[in-house]
């Protein structure tokens, strides 16, 4: 049977769908990577919910969601996963970690369990749960290099905030200097390939970071 060229592995990448034609992996061993699915469904990608090493295999890009890192941690362990997601990082896999997702890619978590294993895809210090109780959960305006003027709305839970940049990585995103506690604090950085963010942007309307994943890091 004719398959029309703009659907199957025919599929072109375009302003809507820059996600056409790639093979988009979202672990899927805990926490909230369905939200993430719908995104990247939507910007035309074919997307593999990753459980087992085998669903690593022949990805374009990779997105590690929010959740529970010590959780995420482990399951990692449980099902092999830590051996062929560092090998397909080496190897220049893209990817894009949020929240928990940007621990589990870290290079040290400063006050993870003594047993929490990190991927260390990127060379960056995190600190877990950095803003307490009274700020567990917030929504701000942050300005991101490179991805237009626009602000993005972030929506940050339970989040982790980087305390130590690497060489080689970039800051794109601190938060405002009004912010009280953890203001100017970098919240998105990229490392090459890599890209890590402190909050959830599959929560927001706004696309941006899940088409910079598609289209260009
Ligand atoms: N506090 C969680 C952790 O340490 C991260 C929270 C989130 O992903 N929303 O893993």
């Amino acid at each position: 049977m004719d398959v029309p060229a703009a659907l199957g592995s025919h599929a072109r990448p375009s302003a809507d769908q820059p996600g056409a034609g790639q093979r988009v992996g979202v672990l899927a061993v805990q926490g909230a990577f369905d939200a993430h699915r719908r995104v990247l469904g939507r910007l035309g990608a074919e997307v593999v919910e990753v459980r087992r090493p085998e669903d690593v295999d022949h990805l374009d890009a990779l997105v590690l969601p929010g959740g529970e890192s010590t959780t995420i941690s482990k399951m990692l362990e449980f099902n092999g996963l830590f051996e062929p997601l560092g090998a397909a990082l080496r190897g220049g896999l893209r990817a894009l970690g949020t929240c928990a997702g940007m621990i589990v890619l870290a290079g040290a978590i400063l006050d993870g369990r003594a047993d929490q294993r990190c991927l260390g895809a990127l060379d960056i210090d995190v600190r877990r749960n950095a803003f307490g109780r009274q700020r567990d959960s917030f929504e701000t305006d942050l300005d991101i290099a490179g991805i237009g003027p626009e602000p993005f709305p972030a929506v940050f839970i339970r989040a982790p905030v980087v305390a130590r940049v690497g060489p080689g990585v970039e800051v794109l995103a601190r938060l405002p200097d009004d912010h009280g506690a953890g203001a100017g604090e970098p919240v998105l950085c990229r490392a090459g390939h890599v890209l890590v963010a402190a909050f959830h942007p599959e929560l927001s309307e706004d696309d941006r970071l899940h088409r910079l994943l598609l289209a260009e890091i």
